[in-house]
């Protein structure tokens, strides 16, 4: 490549396809905002990502490509396969181990700088291989593992807590785990890390000494992830994902700043930016600062005297079939549907706009009232339904929908528990006590279609189902669904 060449492709080139690749990844963010306007936001982020590949490899010249395309085969082929086969359900659970890849990633690539450094400096014949950082480097370099090793640990754990198959002492590990002295421990390794931080700024050591700083920093984030997450379950772990994948938009622009790379920079700053608005969404959507989130220990429960009374204890529950349950329909003219987990779990969403239809039709009037943690991940339930095509429109959100429940004559509740449960509350010891729910309770009838009284992600009893104006429909939420439908078809007829 002539100079003139290099000066144009890395001077002006690749900052131009940089440019607007970022410029297409804040379009991108900015169609995730809409249900309608999602599937084009994400198509606009996968191609600015592709766009972001191919500059940084035109600005790499001329290298050995074979690495680079086995890393583009082996992690495409996973992506891909991954994307295919995951349930709607375990999704939080894909995205908490995308976030880890992502700060693993910042963590190697970190100290994969801070090794090249060491290696190209020139050493005088004769000398100890000495070598001076500077507060730049170090700073970045030291944030990109610290903040990199949290989230990939930390994602690890998250994965395993939402996966809710990992026992540990005998205690689900998805319950809050709470070790004695955890705050002392995390201010040592978090002081720990940036003591070497400090010293690699300002200190001329030699290239083994700051190897084994890297390694000691690496090794504190990957403890402090751990220990960070452990203490957090319960109904918090969504805020808790998020918070994650904002970490790992830190961790790729501190990344940024080691390479010198400002796309990684403004990308990275991108996710940090826009997880953290969503974490504090969610936040305020549960009554809670991030604070006691991250400190509180949310979700635990004195087994020996729940609060609001054992999760499997309850007193008379009036149990409807299909047919009662329809002709309670029949006669309301205005029906709120609120959809939870069940829903996803049976996919009952084209058979809940089914039954919309069937109701509109006799001129009753039909909302959907969405719990901002309804479902297992931000914004579950809104897309469920917009893949039947219920209408935008009739996707109320908790604030606009809970006034109207008084003048609700019946609310369908659609395997959903948490987020309809009176003791967020009236129960003060409650894990749920301060969440903001959906008062249900506050209509003329509840009609709540699950399989059985269990509980829900919280674990916890849902007085709910006692209430006089309440009624249980068992069974699997298609199925009872499908019921319903043919019920108002035949009533119909
Ligand atoms: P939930 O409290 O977990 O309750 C879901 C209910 O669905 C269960 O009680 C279950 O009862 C029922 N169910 C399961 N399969 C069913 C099926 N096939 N048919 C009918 N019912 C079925 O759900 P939620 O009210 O949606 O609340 C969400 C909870 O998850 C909150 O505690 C939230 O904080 C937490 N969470 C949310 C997110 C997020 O980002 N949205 C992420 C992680 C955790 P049966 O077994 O009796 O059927």
């Amino acid at each position: 490549m002539s100079a003139a060449e290099t000066t144009f492709v890395g001077g002006v080139l690749v900052p131009l396809l940089y440019l607007l690749s970022a410029v297409l990844f804040i379009f991108g963010i900015k169609g995730l905002t809409k249900v309608r306007t999602a599937r084009r936001g994400n198509l606009l982020a996968a191609g600015a990502m592709l766009l972001a590949i191919l500059a940084t490899l035109v600005d790499l010249g001329t290298i050995d490509y074979r690495w680079i395309l086995a890393g583009l085969a082996v992690g495409g082929l996973v992506g891909a396969v991954v994307a295919l086969r995951v349930e709607m359900t375990a999704m939080p659970e894909m995205v908490a181990l995308f976030n880890g890849s992502g700060g693993g990633a910042s963590v190697l690539v970190a100290i994969s700088v801070l090794w090249l450094q060491m290696i190209e400096e020139p050493e005088a014949p004769g000398a100890t291989a000495a070598v001076a950082l500077g507060p730049d480097s170090a700073v970045s370099a030291v944030l990109g593992i610290l903040i990199g090793g949290v989230t990939f640990s930390g994602s690890l754990v998250a994965f395993l807590k939402l996966r809710d198959k990992t026992k540990i002492a005998g205690k689900r590990l998805s319950q809050p785990i709470l070790l004695p002295g955890r705050h002392l421990v995390n201010l040592v390794l978090v002081l720990g890390a940036l003591a070497v931080g400090g010293w690699f700024a300002f200190a001329t050591a030699s290239e083994a000494a700051i190897g084994a700083g890297a390694v000691v920093v690496a090794l504190a984030a990957l403890v402090l992830g751990v220990m960070l997450v452990l203490p957090i379950g319960g109904a918090d772990m969504p805020v808790v994902i998020s918070l994650l994948n904002s970490y790992s938009g830190l961790a790729a622009s501190a990344t940024g700043f080691v390479l010198n790379n400002n796309l990684l920079i403004i990308s990275g700053a991108l996710v940090g930016a826009s997880g953290l608005i969503l974490t504090q969404i969610m936040c305020v959507a549960m009554n809670r600062t991030l604070a006691n989130v991250l400190f509180g220990g949310f979700g635990i429960q004195d087994e020996a005297a729940p609060a609001g009374g054992a999760a499997d204890e309850y007193g008379t529950v009036r149990s409807y079939s299909a047919e009662e349950a329809a002709m309670v329909l029949e006669s309301a003219e205005k029906v709120v549907v609120v959809p939870g987990y069940g829903l996803a779990v049976a996919q009952a969403q084209h058979v809940v706009r089914e039954l919309a239809d069937l109701l509109e039709s006799r001129g009753c009037r039909v909302l959907y009232g969405i719990h901002p943690v309804a479902g297992r991940m931000p914004g579950h339930m809104n897309v469920l339904l917009a893949e039947a095509d219920v209408p935008y429109e009739q996707l109320q959100e908790m604030e606009r929908i809970n006034p109207e429940f008084k003048e609700t004559d019946v609310v369908l509740v659609v395997g959903a528990n948490d987020v309809v449960n009176p003791a967020a509350e009236n129960v003060p010891g409650s894990p749920i006590a301060g969440m903001p729910v959906l008062k249900v309770w506050e209509a003329g009838t509840t009609i709540v279609i699950k399989r059985s009284l269990s509980p829900g992600f919280a674990g916890i009893k849902n007085s709910l189902f006692e209430n006089e104006n309440n009624i249980m429909v068992f069974g699997d939420a298609k199925q009872v669904l499908q019921e319903l439908v043919a019920e108002l078809k035949q009533a119909a007829a």
